[in-house]
């Protein structure tokens, strides 16, 4: 069985997905955007492949990738990484993360994360040896509870693990609890990894890497991946940054996970990183359009909808619908109205999915008139 504590079995996001290509049903569970990103950079794949860029790329990636990673790091964020000492580039986030818990923890280990958390994140910790520790994200805003973070760790903990913008919750951190990571992984000795993939994917308000915080850079690797800001999720390129130290210890790791990562998307990706501002604020402008047809559409249908500030995802409770559980709902949806969408308790422990046992989340990374005809099916719940 797959649980979020690193039981082995089929993920989430393959048994909705298979439910929602059986029913023919809109598939709002796993989120990947329903339109491919710039032509131009698929164009570059293309060309790349044209030309012979089809063997293995350097395990820690093309020079002009890992540049193009350190040169945007630093025209968004001031960051100045290292291309040949501090940049990798990865088989998507997921090796990105993989090779950094197998690097960095193990048994006797503690690994604290926000719950609910991402699947991987659990089941890599699993494989890892190490123990998940967590603390919850609440309604009505799902920010950090400052207390129960300082609680949560102990002299065991190797690693915190921070995804932000959160992914199910689609919360942006504020600078208040960033900063206490910050100091709390300061006290206790702690390496900061963030999973940063939805950095460009937030709607109003600013996504502050942890890296560039006071103290933060000496122990943070931070993780991003092309798939979401480039609406290119099946290519899986990634890449992470942080000390020389700990990113030669993640990159032993990756030799043995993947070798190396697809040669040629390298140099596409690297053409992506270089677009211009206007192409990033337009992907951010695009899915905040999105975000609030379907936000409306829920409401509609009498879900208590909890407007996110970043990601692909809206979270909803279903129980003023009379609904107190959401897994098995989840289970029905594509028969019952032709729409699929997530548990949230699936990415928690039991305490979290009893919190968390009437709410669902939907992506919301798809053309309007589909968002529109999913909300119409959903207010048939009613
Ligand atoms: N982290 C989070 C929070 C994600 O939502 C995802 C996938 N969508 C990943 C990592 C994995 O990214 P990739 O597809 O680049 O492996
Ligand atoms: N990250 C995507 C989501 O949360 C799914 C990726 C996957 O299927 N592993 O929906």
């Amino acid at each position: 069985l797959l649980t979020a504590d690193g039981g082995l079995g089929v993920t989430i996001f393959e048994e909705i997905t298979t439910m929602a290509v059986k029913a023919g049903a809109i598939n709002l569970g796993q989120g990947f955007p329903d339109e491919d990103g710039p032509g131009a950079i698929a164009a570059a794949a293309r060309q790349a492949i044209a030309a012979g860029t089809n063997q293995y790329a350097p395990g820690k990636g093309m020079p002009v990738l890992r540049e193009a990673v350190a040169a945007h790091q630093q025209r968004f964020y001031g960051l100045a990484p290292d291309p040949d000492t501090e940049v990798i580039i990865t088989t998507g986030a997921t090796e990105a993360l993989a090779a950094t818990l197998l690097a960095l923890t193990g048994p006797g280990d503690e690994v604290l994360t926000f719950e609910p958390f991402y699947d991987s994140y659990g089941a890599m910790i699993g494989l890892s040896g190490a123990t998940h520790t967590t603390s919850p994200l609440r309604a009505p805003d799902f920010q950090p509870d400052l207390e129960h973070l300082e609680q949560a760790f102990t002299d065991r903990t190797r690693v915190v693990l921070v995804n932000n913008p959160h992914n199910p919750m689609g919360t942006v951190f504020n600078r208040e609890a960033l900063a206490k990571v910050v100091e709390l992984a300061e006290r206790y000795n702690a390496v900061i990894v963030m999973d940063e993939v939805y950095e460009h994917l937030t709607f109003g308000v600013p996504h502050i890497p942890v890296a560039t915080l006071p103290g933060a850079a000496e122990r943070t690797v931070t993780i991003s991946s092309a798939g979401k800001t480039f609406s290119f999720t099946g290519w899986k390129i990634g890449w992470l940054h942080g000390p020389a130290d700990l990113v030669a210890a993640i990159r032993t790791v990756k030799q043995f996970l993947s070798y190396s990562s697809g040669s040629p998307f390298q140099p596409a990706i690297a053409a992506a990183l270089a677009l211009d501002d206007s192409f990033y604020q337009g992907v951010a402008a695009g899915l905040q359009r999105k975000r609030d047809v379907l936000s409306e559409g829920l409401r509609r249908a009498g879900l208590e909808v909890f407007t996110p500030d970043g990601t692909y995802f809206i979270n909803v409770d279903a129980a003023p619908l009379g609904v107190t559980d959401a897994p098995a709902l989840a289970r029905q949806l594509p028969e019952l109205v032709g729409v699929a969408a997530i548990p949230v308790s699936v990415f928690c422990h039991a305490d979290g999915a009893e919190r968390t046992r009437s709410l669902l989340r939907f992506a919301f990374c798809k053309k309007i008139e589909v968002l529109e005809e999913a909300a119409a099916r959903l207010a048939t719940l009613q």
